[in-house]
């Protein structure tokens, strides 16, 4: 399967809203090769997620998965997505389109997501935890929206380099290796 390139920042994809999947388009040969790319750019990227935009398809689609955590792997197609908990859960956050810089995002700890899988089902459930914020980061990708923007303070923003050698303690033990590509 043919791993996609990932658009950067300043690609207009990036800051564009995504369009809805009509069943048909959804169905079609074109979209579920663009599912399987994006699967297998994301693994190629050792990312734990990856939003359609990220491979300049304006459309309403990520895909996310992360062994490390135990998140088996799984497409949503036009999300619906609303905070479960109004709880918010500062931690640190990459992008695939962002190369190198790590930033503290707050996040609901859990919401609930209402979409489509890859066969047109209607899916509904809820995801906690660090599921959560890869759903977040994504789902903020389908609307032009990019982690810098969640960031409520940019003095953490930081290299990798410089994250791994200063800030990366600062984080909760088991979360290490992930963050390194959100998505
Ligand atoms: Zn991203």
């Amino acid at each position: 399967m043919p791993v996609r390139p990932i658009v950067r920042l300043g690609h207009p994809a990036l800051r564009a809203v995504a369009g809805a999947l009509s069943p048909e388009g959804l169905a079609s040969p074109e979209t579920q090769q663009l599912i399987d790319d994006m699967v297998d750019t994301m693994h190629e990227a050792h990312g734990v997620g990856l939003a359609a935009p990220q491979v300049g398809a304006e459309l309403q689609l990520f895909v996310y998965a992360s062994s490390g955590h135990d998140i088996p792997l799984r497409v949503v197609v036009n999300p619906m997505i609303t905070p479960h908990e109004r709880e918010l859960v500062y931690d640190w956050e990459g992008c695939l389109s962002i190369p190198d810089l790590r930033g503290l995002v707050p996040r609901h700890h859990s919401v609930r997501v209402r979409g489509l899988d890859r066969a047109g089902r209607l899916t509904d459930f809820i995801a906690v935890g660090f599921e959560a914020r890869i759903i977040q980061h994504e789902f903020d990708h389908l609307n032009g929206v990019v982690f810098l923007d969640r960031m409520r303070d940019l003095r953490s923003l930081s290299f990798t380099d410089e994250w791994t050698r200063f800030l990366v303690h600062s984080r909760p033990e088991g979360e290490r290796e992930e963050v390194a590509a959100l998505g």
